[in-house]
């Protein structure tokens, strides 16, 4: 039997029946934590799944089990203030944000306040971007070494020799630099991806209290900051205008979170 469970506001599984087991014994899927497995309606808290099941026979409660089963990340939302995995029939919804309901009471009070959401305006990510761009910058000089001596080596042969000779070096010099453009693609998408994915901000970002989400609070999937990336590369494409549109925007998008239904919010 496969189970999924919630950890940190993402979706974790398949995992076997047995390694279920283990990871309650590390503490890691604990009473509260949410759990499914096909055959369920919904997501429920472990404890109510298999914390009455003393007997330790594995046996979900009849209770739990439905015979029609959803996907199953269908009936579960991430709460767009903590940002934990909860069944959506426990959230609360204010327009496109959904709010669990530990947080509603707060949220709801905020809210009457006028405050929500801080998004992150267009300074504050364009400094983000600098400090992403330094980061990169060294990063890919220290990679592309070895690839500009290669290229001193194939211009020393282009220029010692005689003319028909240089000719030949051009597609060696041309390659040279079209790996050169690849690495540096490779790298910043890397980049993006693994910190968008992993800790919800480039270290820019991290480091001025920025961070991506969904619209509605959710993490960005590996896909998505993959589609953010591209997209992002079309927003500079234009003068950069894609960029600038955010100081504009009500929730300071910019054209690559329009187009991937993203928002840059402050942490604190
Ligand atoms: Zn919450």
């Amino acid at each position: 039997m496969k189970w999924y469970y919630a950890e940190g506001g993402k979706q974790i599984g398949p995992v076997e029946e047995s390694a279920l087991d283990d990871l309650v014994r590390q503490g890691v899927v604990r009473d509260d934590t949410l759990v499914w497995r096909e055959g369920m309606a919904a997501w429920q808290r472990y404890a109510a799944v298999r914390g009455g099941a003393a007997s330790g026979s594995g046996q979900a409660s009849a209770a739990a089990a439905v015979a029609s089963a959803p996907a199953p990340s269908a009936d579960v939302r991430f709460c767009s203030e903590c940002g934990r995995a909860v069944p959506a029939s426990q959230l609360t919804s204010y327009g496109d944000v959904s709010v669990c309901a530990q947080c509603q009471p707060a949220y709801s009070q905020q809210r009457l306040q006028g405050g929500t959401r801080r998004f992150g305006g267009f300074w504050i990510r364009f400094l983000a971007v600098i400090i992403d761009a330094i980061i990169l910058g060294v990063a890919s000089a220290i990679i592309r070494i070895p690839l500009g001596l290669a290229g001193l080596g194939v211009v020393g042969i282009g220029r010692s020799s005689d003319p028909a000779q240089a000719l030949a070096a051009l597609p060696a010099i041309m390659s040279l630099i079209g790996l050169s453009f690849l690495i540096q693609l490779a790298l910043s998408l890397a980049y993006e991806v693994y910190f968008l994915t992993t800790k919800g901000a480039t270290p820019g970002k991290m480091a001025l209290g920025l961070k991506v989400t969904r619209a509605d609070g959710g993490p960005i999937s590996a896909g998505l900051a993959v589609g953010r990336y591209f997209a992002k590369i079309l927003s500079a494409m234009v003068l950069w205008i894609g960029f600038i549109i955010a100081a504009f925007d009500s929730e300071k998008r910019s054209l690559h979170d329009h187009i991937c239904g993203t928002r840059v919010i402050y942490t604190r």
